[in-house]
């Protein structure tokens, strides 16, 4: 391991699309209105990620800073979906299980 290839450096290009997926819907969904009130702190954000992306898919993409994102964006309508709704699941439980 490691004299063949150099794992940083193809761990930098491995991008799982899931997680932008939930990133964009996590902030979109904690400007609204209805989520004013969820603490949107470090643990918080982290604990509503983990739990997430523990439930969806993950869609491994190669890219280089991003460049691929647009190009598979609406490659599958589906999962949007599902992440729309495991995202808002997420907030739910971690704004019902508040932190000390
Ligand atoms: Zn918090």
């Amino acid at each position: 391991m490691g004299e063949h290839f150099d794992e940083k450096e193809i761990k930098g290009k491995l991008h799982n699309y899931t997680e932008q997926l939930v990133f964009e819907k996590l902030d979109e969904l904690l400007n609204q209105e209805e989520y004013k009130n969820v603490c949107s702190c470090e643990k918080c954000i982290l604990d509503m990620c983990t739990y997430a992306l523990n439930r969806l898919s993950p869609q491994y993409v190669v890219s280089h800073k991003g460049e691929v994102y647009t190009k598979i964006k609406d490659f599958n309508q589906q999962s949007k979906v599902d992440v729309m709704s495991v995202v808002a699941k997420a907030i739910e439980v971690v704004k019902n299980n508040p932190h000390d």
